[in-house]
């Protein structure tokens, strides 16, 4: 009979921070963690040598959050060299990442601490994030078949989401048996280390798990090394062409690139639109988790006969926000990831300001690399030609005959990852969202936050290629060979 690999599954239950017995055990298992220095470096299975240490500096103003090895050159060929597939049987290896999404659950208290430290994020923000990484194993685990892995994976992954997207990109590769080289966001190695730590107190096979941190030469070796069998990146879309330049000239030809990059997602709000609901799902899709979000709103649409009063309504929201320290219950935007990025979106809305485009922004006040909600009016439907990955939302309005050239625009941009309606006609929806280009459509809500499970998560033309994350063709990419079940 099929063993447990078929287990029905339910995602994490995660923890109700609006039940106050839920958040007294919070705060009692981060508590000791608060100030604490985490101390990582490569995990390899091999003799490596450890390169350059640096301190690793948090976005909250809090100093330092640790010290961190960085891999050598020695390092990553030792990875490459010690890397094994997984060749436990399938039922085992999905047993494995089941029991590591336990641990994960169970060390809830250190982990929320460091993704405040570490990632500045906010408790709401936090607790998501785990629930997200314990959704992806247990999730990838069900998805494991017998068939051949690819080999080596290596994971190239983001700052924004240090511990789901990791996870998420770890657990399907190890799904299928393949041995994995994660190279983690240079801001984020901390969680990265105690994330695979986990794995392999689990029962993963050092060799079939290893980590090197580093900067992006520690990603760009791995990609150019012909004993790399795929890859599987998050992060921007430049990055990306460069990985599948480098995938071209060295890989395999066979080699997937398996790619989730940025988006200038829209939203659009007509004048049937509920103001109250979308001026909230605004305000989520642009503004939570600091706008850090490859799936967050970029550009607002709002149909102009309304678009006063919902601007209006939209900055009283914006001025409700609470920017600060991510540790605090209170704060609903924390800190954006350093202080580059911070200087850089100042900059941005300063010019802004100086051509009499800023609507809104809001004060600011304590330490870190805070940068307060920002709202921009664009010239016009085909306006803003980059992402601005931040607390950055553009406006712009359209007549009541013009739906259709927005959405042309929208298309016209070549990205395609998120993208948000508010309406209250039904046969508009419809046609919106069959036109759009976009990975993700949301009608009626905000359109971050795409649940394992229920919403695949992935982007089309600029915004990325490959099999959508949390959804029942992902793990399939990453074999070799037909699987047995037939499945492609
Ligand atoms: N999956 C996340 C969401 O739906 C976004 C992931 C990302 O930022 O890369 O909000």
């Amino acid at each position: 009979s099929p063993p447990a690999l078929f287990a029905p599954r339910s995602n994490s239950r995660g923890w109700d921070l609006t039940d106050p017995v839920a958040l007294a055990g919070i705060e009692a298992a981060r508590a000791p963690f608060r100030g604490a220095r985490w101390k990582v470096g490569p995990i390899v299975a091999a003799e490596g040598s450890g390169g350059e240490v640096i301190e690793a500096v948090s976005p909250t103003g809090s100093g330092a959050v640790g010290t961190v090895t960085l891999a050598s050159p020695a390092d990553v060929e030792a990875a490459l060299a010690a890397a094994r597939v997984w060749d436990a049987p399938v039922a085992e290896r999905a047993e494995v990442l089941r029991r590591a999404s336990d641990l994960y659950e169970a060390r809830f208290g250190e982990i929320f601490a460091l993704l405040a430290q570490e990632a500045g994020k906010t408790l709401p923000d936090a607790v998501s994030e785990l629930r997200e990484a314990v959704d992806f194993l247990r999730y990838y685990a069900g998805e494991a078949r017998e068939g051949a892995p690819r080999g080596v994976f290596a994971c190239i992954s983001p700052w924004n989401f240090p511990l789901a997207i990791f996870t998420g990109q770890i657990a399907a590769a190890l799904a299928a048996g393949n041995s994995v080289i994660a190279k983690p966001a240079e801001e984020t190695p901390l969680i990265a280390a105690l994330a695979v730590g986990l794995l392999h107190e689990a029962g993963v096979p050092p060799e079939a798990l290893q980590l090197l941190p580093g900067a992006g030469d520690v990603g760009a070796a791995l990609t150019s090394d012909r004993r790399v069998d795929g890859v599987c990146f998050t992060g921007s879309t430049e990055t990306a062409q460069a990985i599948h330049r480098a995938m071209a000239e060295a890989l395999d030809p066979g080699a997937p690139l398996i790619a989730e990059t940025g988006g200038i997602n829209a939203m659009i709000v007509d004048s049937t639109a509920l103001p109250e609901q979308a001026v909230r799902d605004v305000v989520a899709s642009a503004f939570q988790s600091a706008g850090q979000r490859c799936s967050a709103c970029r550009v607002l649409y709002v149909q102009e006969d309304v678009a006063e009063p919902f601007l209006t309504m939209l900055q009283g929201a914006m001025a409700e926000l609470a920017v600060g320290d991510p540790w605090e219950l209170a704060t609903d935007v924390g800190p954006v990831i350093d202080a580059g990025v911070r200087d850089g979106f100042t900059a941005y809305v300063e010019a802004a300001r100086a051509e009499g485009r800023l609507i809104a922004q809001g004060p600011v006040a304590g330490a870190g690399h805070l940068f307060a909600p920002a709202l921009v009016r664009v010239g016009g439907i085909s306006d803003v030609a980059r992402e601005v990955f931040g607390p950055v939302l553009h406006v712009a309005s359209f007549g009541g005959g013009e739906i259709d050239a927005v959405v042309d625009a929208i298309n016209a941009r070549g990205f395609g990852l998120t993208f948000g309606l508010h309406t209250r006609i039904t046969a508009r929806a419809a046609r919106v969202t069959e036109r759009i280009e976009a990975g993700n459509s949301y009608v009626n809500r905000n359109q971050i936050g795409a649940v394992v499970g229920s919403q695949p998560f992935g982007g089309e033309g600029l915004s990325g290629t490959g099999p959508k994350a949390g959804g029942p063709d992902y793990v399939a990419r990453f074999y070799g060979a037909p699987r047995a079940d037939g499945a492609v």
